[in-house]
């Protein structure tokens, strides 16, 4: 199959596109369920889906049901009036959280935004976050993200933060009576797939609340049933003051929310914020019919089940460059022996897999909940090749002497 076309996008990219992140050379076309095609017709298992936004898959008859339909009445209105998909969002999303009040954006970095400025309201500046957390590029969210190399260029940021080791110890040290909220990934999906620690959510929600702090938990990479549950938190069973939500809970359709718990729903008053876009028909719709789908579909059990299987399958392959597998039922980050992230991700790629370097030794899957154990199947057989190809090739070139930083360009991550 001939990549023309491919490149000759990419050679347009490459002129026009801001360079604000790596130029892509893959150029996608369309995509069907678990499937996508590149623009000169090249067929890859799309093991990450739009990190972990397709929750249908591409193309699900629900989601272009949703988004046709409600294009052909009203896809936006403003928000000086209130639509019905909104409201009925707004109390779908309480229900399956256990909150009680929805603030609606675009984005991840929306909802943590409107978190921030959330924390501002309870008369207190300061704010705790997790070294290695990942909370979106806006000016607010990025300087409440615990990577140095992506606030640097961009200081001076939001004063007031604090970046903390995922520890209770930590925790503990750093609280006191003027910090406002402690905003906390339930598993660092950027950061390669990590955890929290066993038991880490249940002691933030006491230690926070002795202190009359809020807990945040985002959830923007783990929330609508990705993890198997709803929400990670709900499995740790303690309940957050706040949640972020975007990714998965639009299936494709951009949107952000902000839901609050009890007190906190009353910090918010008119004028407070707002968005032109948030919440619009169209949007909320979609994130309506894609949530009311992974319900009926029992998507959050078949997350548990495919996830296990991708799991124990990735283990069994035996391979010396595969060290661990983190992570819950459709979100799993594979720990590599050694910094080859980039390059495994793209033998993928060559084998028709889409999976994602999250950093230089994870890998990160995040498959359409969707997934059927036949194409969890399929993705392993495949799997295994790429690392038979990656173990044959990999060694050779660190035993030539070979150095990390020598190596050519791997995929976009
Ligand atoms: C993706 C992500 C964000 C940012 O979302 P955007 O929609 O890209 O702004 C924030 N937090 C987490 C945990 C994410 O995974």
């Amino acid at each position: 199959m001939s990549a023309r076309e491919s490149a000759r996008i990419v050679e347009r990219f490459e002129r026009v596109m801001m360079r604000s992140a790596p130029v892509p050379q893959l150029v996608l076309a369309r995509g069907a369920g678990c499937r996508v095609w590149d623009v000169d017709g090249t067929e890859y298992l799309d093991f990450l889906a739009g990190i972990a936004v397709n929750s249908l898959g591409h193309a699900h008859p629900v989601f272009v049901d949703a988004v046709a339909r409600k294009a052909a009445t009203a896809a936006h209105v403003s928000n000086y009036f209130a639509t019905a998909p909104q409201v009925e969002l707004a109390e779908r999303l309480c229900r399956l959280t256990g909150g009680s009040r929805v603030f609606f954006g675009n984005s991840g970095a929306e909802a943590i935004e409107a978190a921030l400025k959330l924390t501002r309201l309870t008369g207190r500046t300061r704010v705790l976050a997790l070294e290695q957390s990942f909370h979106g590029r806006t000016t607010g969210a990025v300087a409440l993200t615990g990577k140095a190399a992506l606030r640097e260029d961009f200081e001076p940021l939001l004063p007031g933060i604090r970046h903390l080791d995922s520890t209770v110890e930590d925790l503990e040290a750093a609280m006191s009576e003027d910090v406002a909220a402690l905003v906390v990934e339930p598993i660092k999906g950027e950061a390669g797939v990590l955890p929290l620690p066993e038991g880490y959510l249940r002691a933030a929600r006491r230690i926070t609340r002795e202190y009359g702090a809020l807990l945040v938990v985002d959830e923007i990479q783990t929330g609508a049933g990705r993890t198997g549950d709803w929400f990670a938190y709900q499995r740790e069973g303690v309940v957050p003051d706040a949640v972020t939500l975007a990714k998965g809970i639009g299936g494709g359709i951009p949107i952000g929310a902000l839901v609050t718990f009890g007190a906190a729903s009353d910090l918010f008053v008119a004028g407070h914020h707002g968005s032109t876009f948030g919440g619009n028909p169209l949007a909320a719709a979609t994130a309506n019919a894609v949530l009311g789908e992974i319900e009926r579909a029992g998507l959050l059990q078949n997350a548990r089940i495919r996830g296990e299987q991708l799991r124990e399958g990735i283990l069994a392959i035996g391979s010396a460059l595969v060290r661990e597998v983190r992570g819950r039922g459709l979100l799993l980050g594979i720990g590599l022996a050694g910094p080859e992230a980039l390059r495994v991700a793209q033998l993928a790629l060559q084998h028709g897999l889409i999976v994602n370097a999250a950093n230089e030794s994870s890998i990160r899957l995040a498959p359409p909940l969707v997934v059927t154990e036949d194409e969890v199947a399929e993705f392993l057989t495949l799997f295994r090749r790429v690392l038979a190809e990656a173990e044959r090739l990999l060694p050779a070139e660190r035993h030539s002497g070979a150095h990390p930083g020598t190596h050519p360009e791997g995929t976009p991550a």
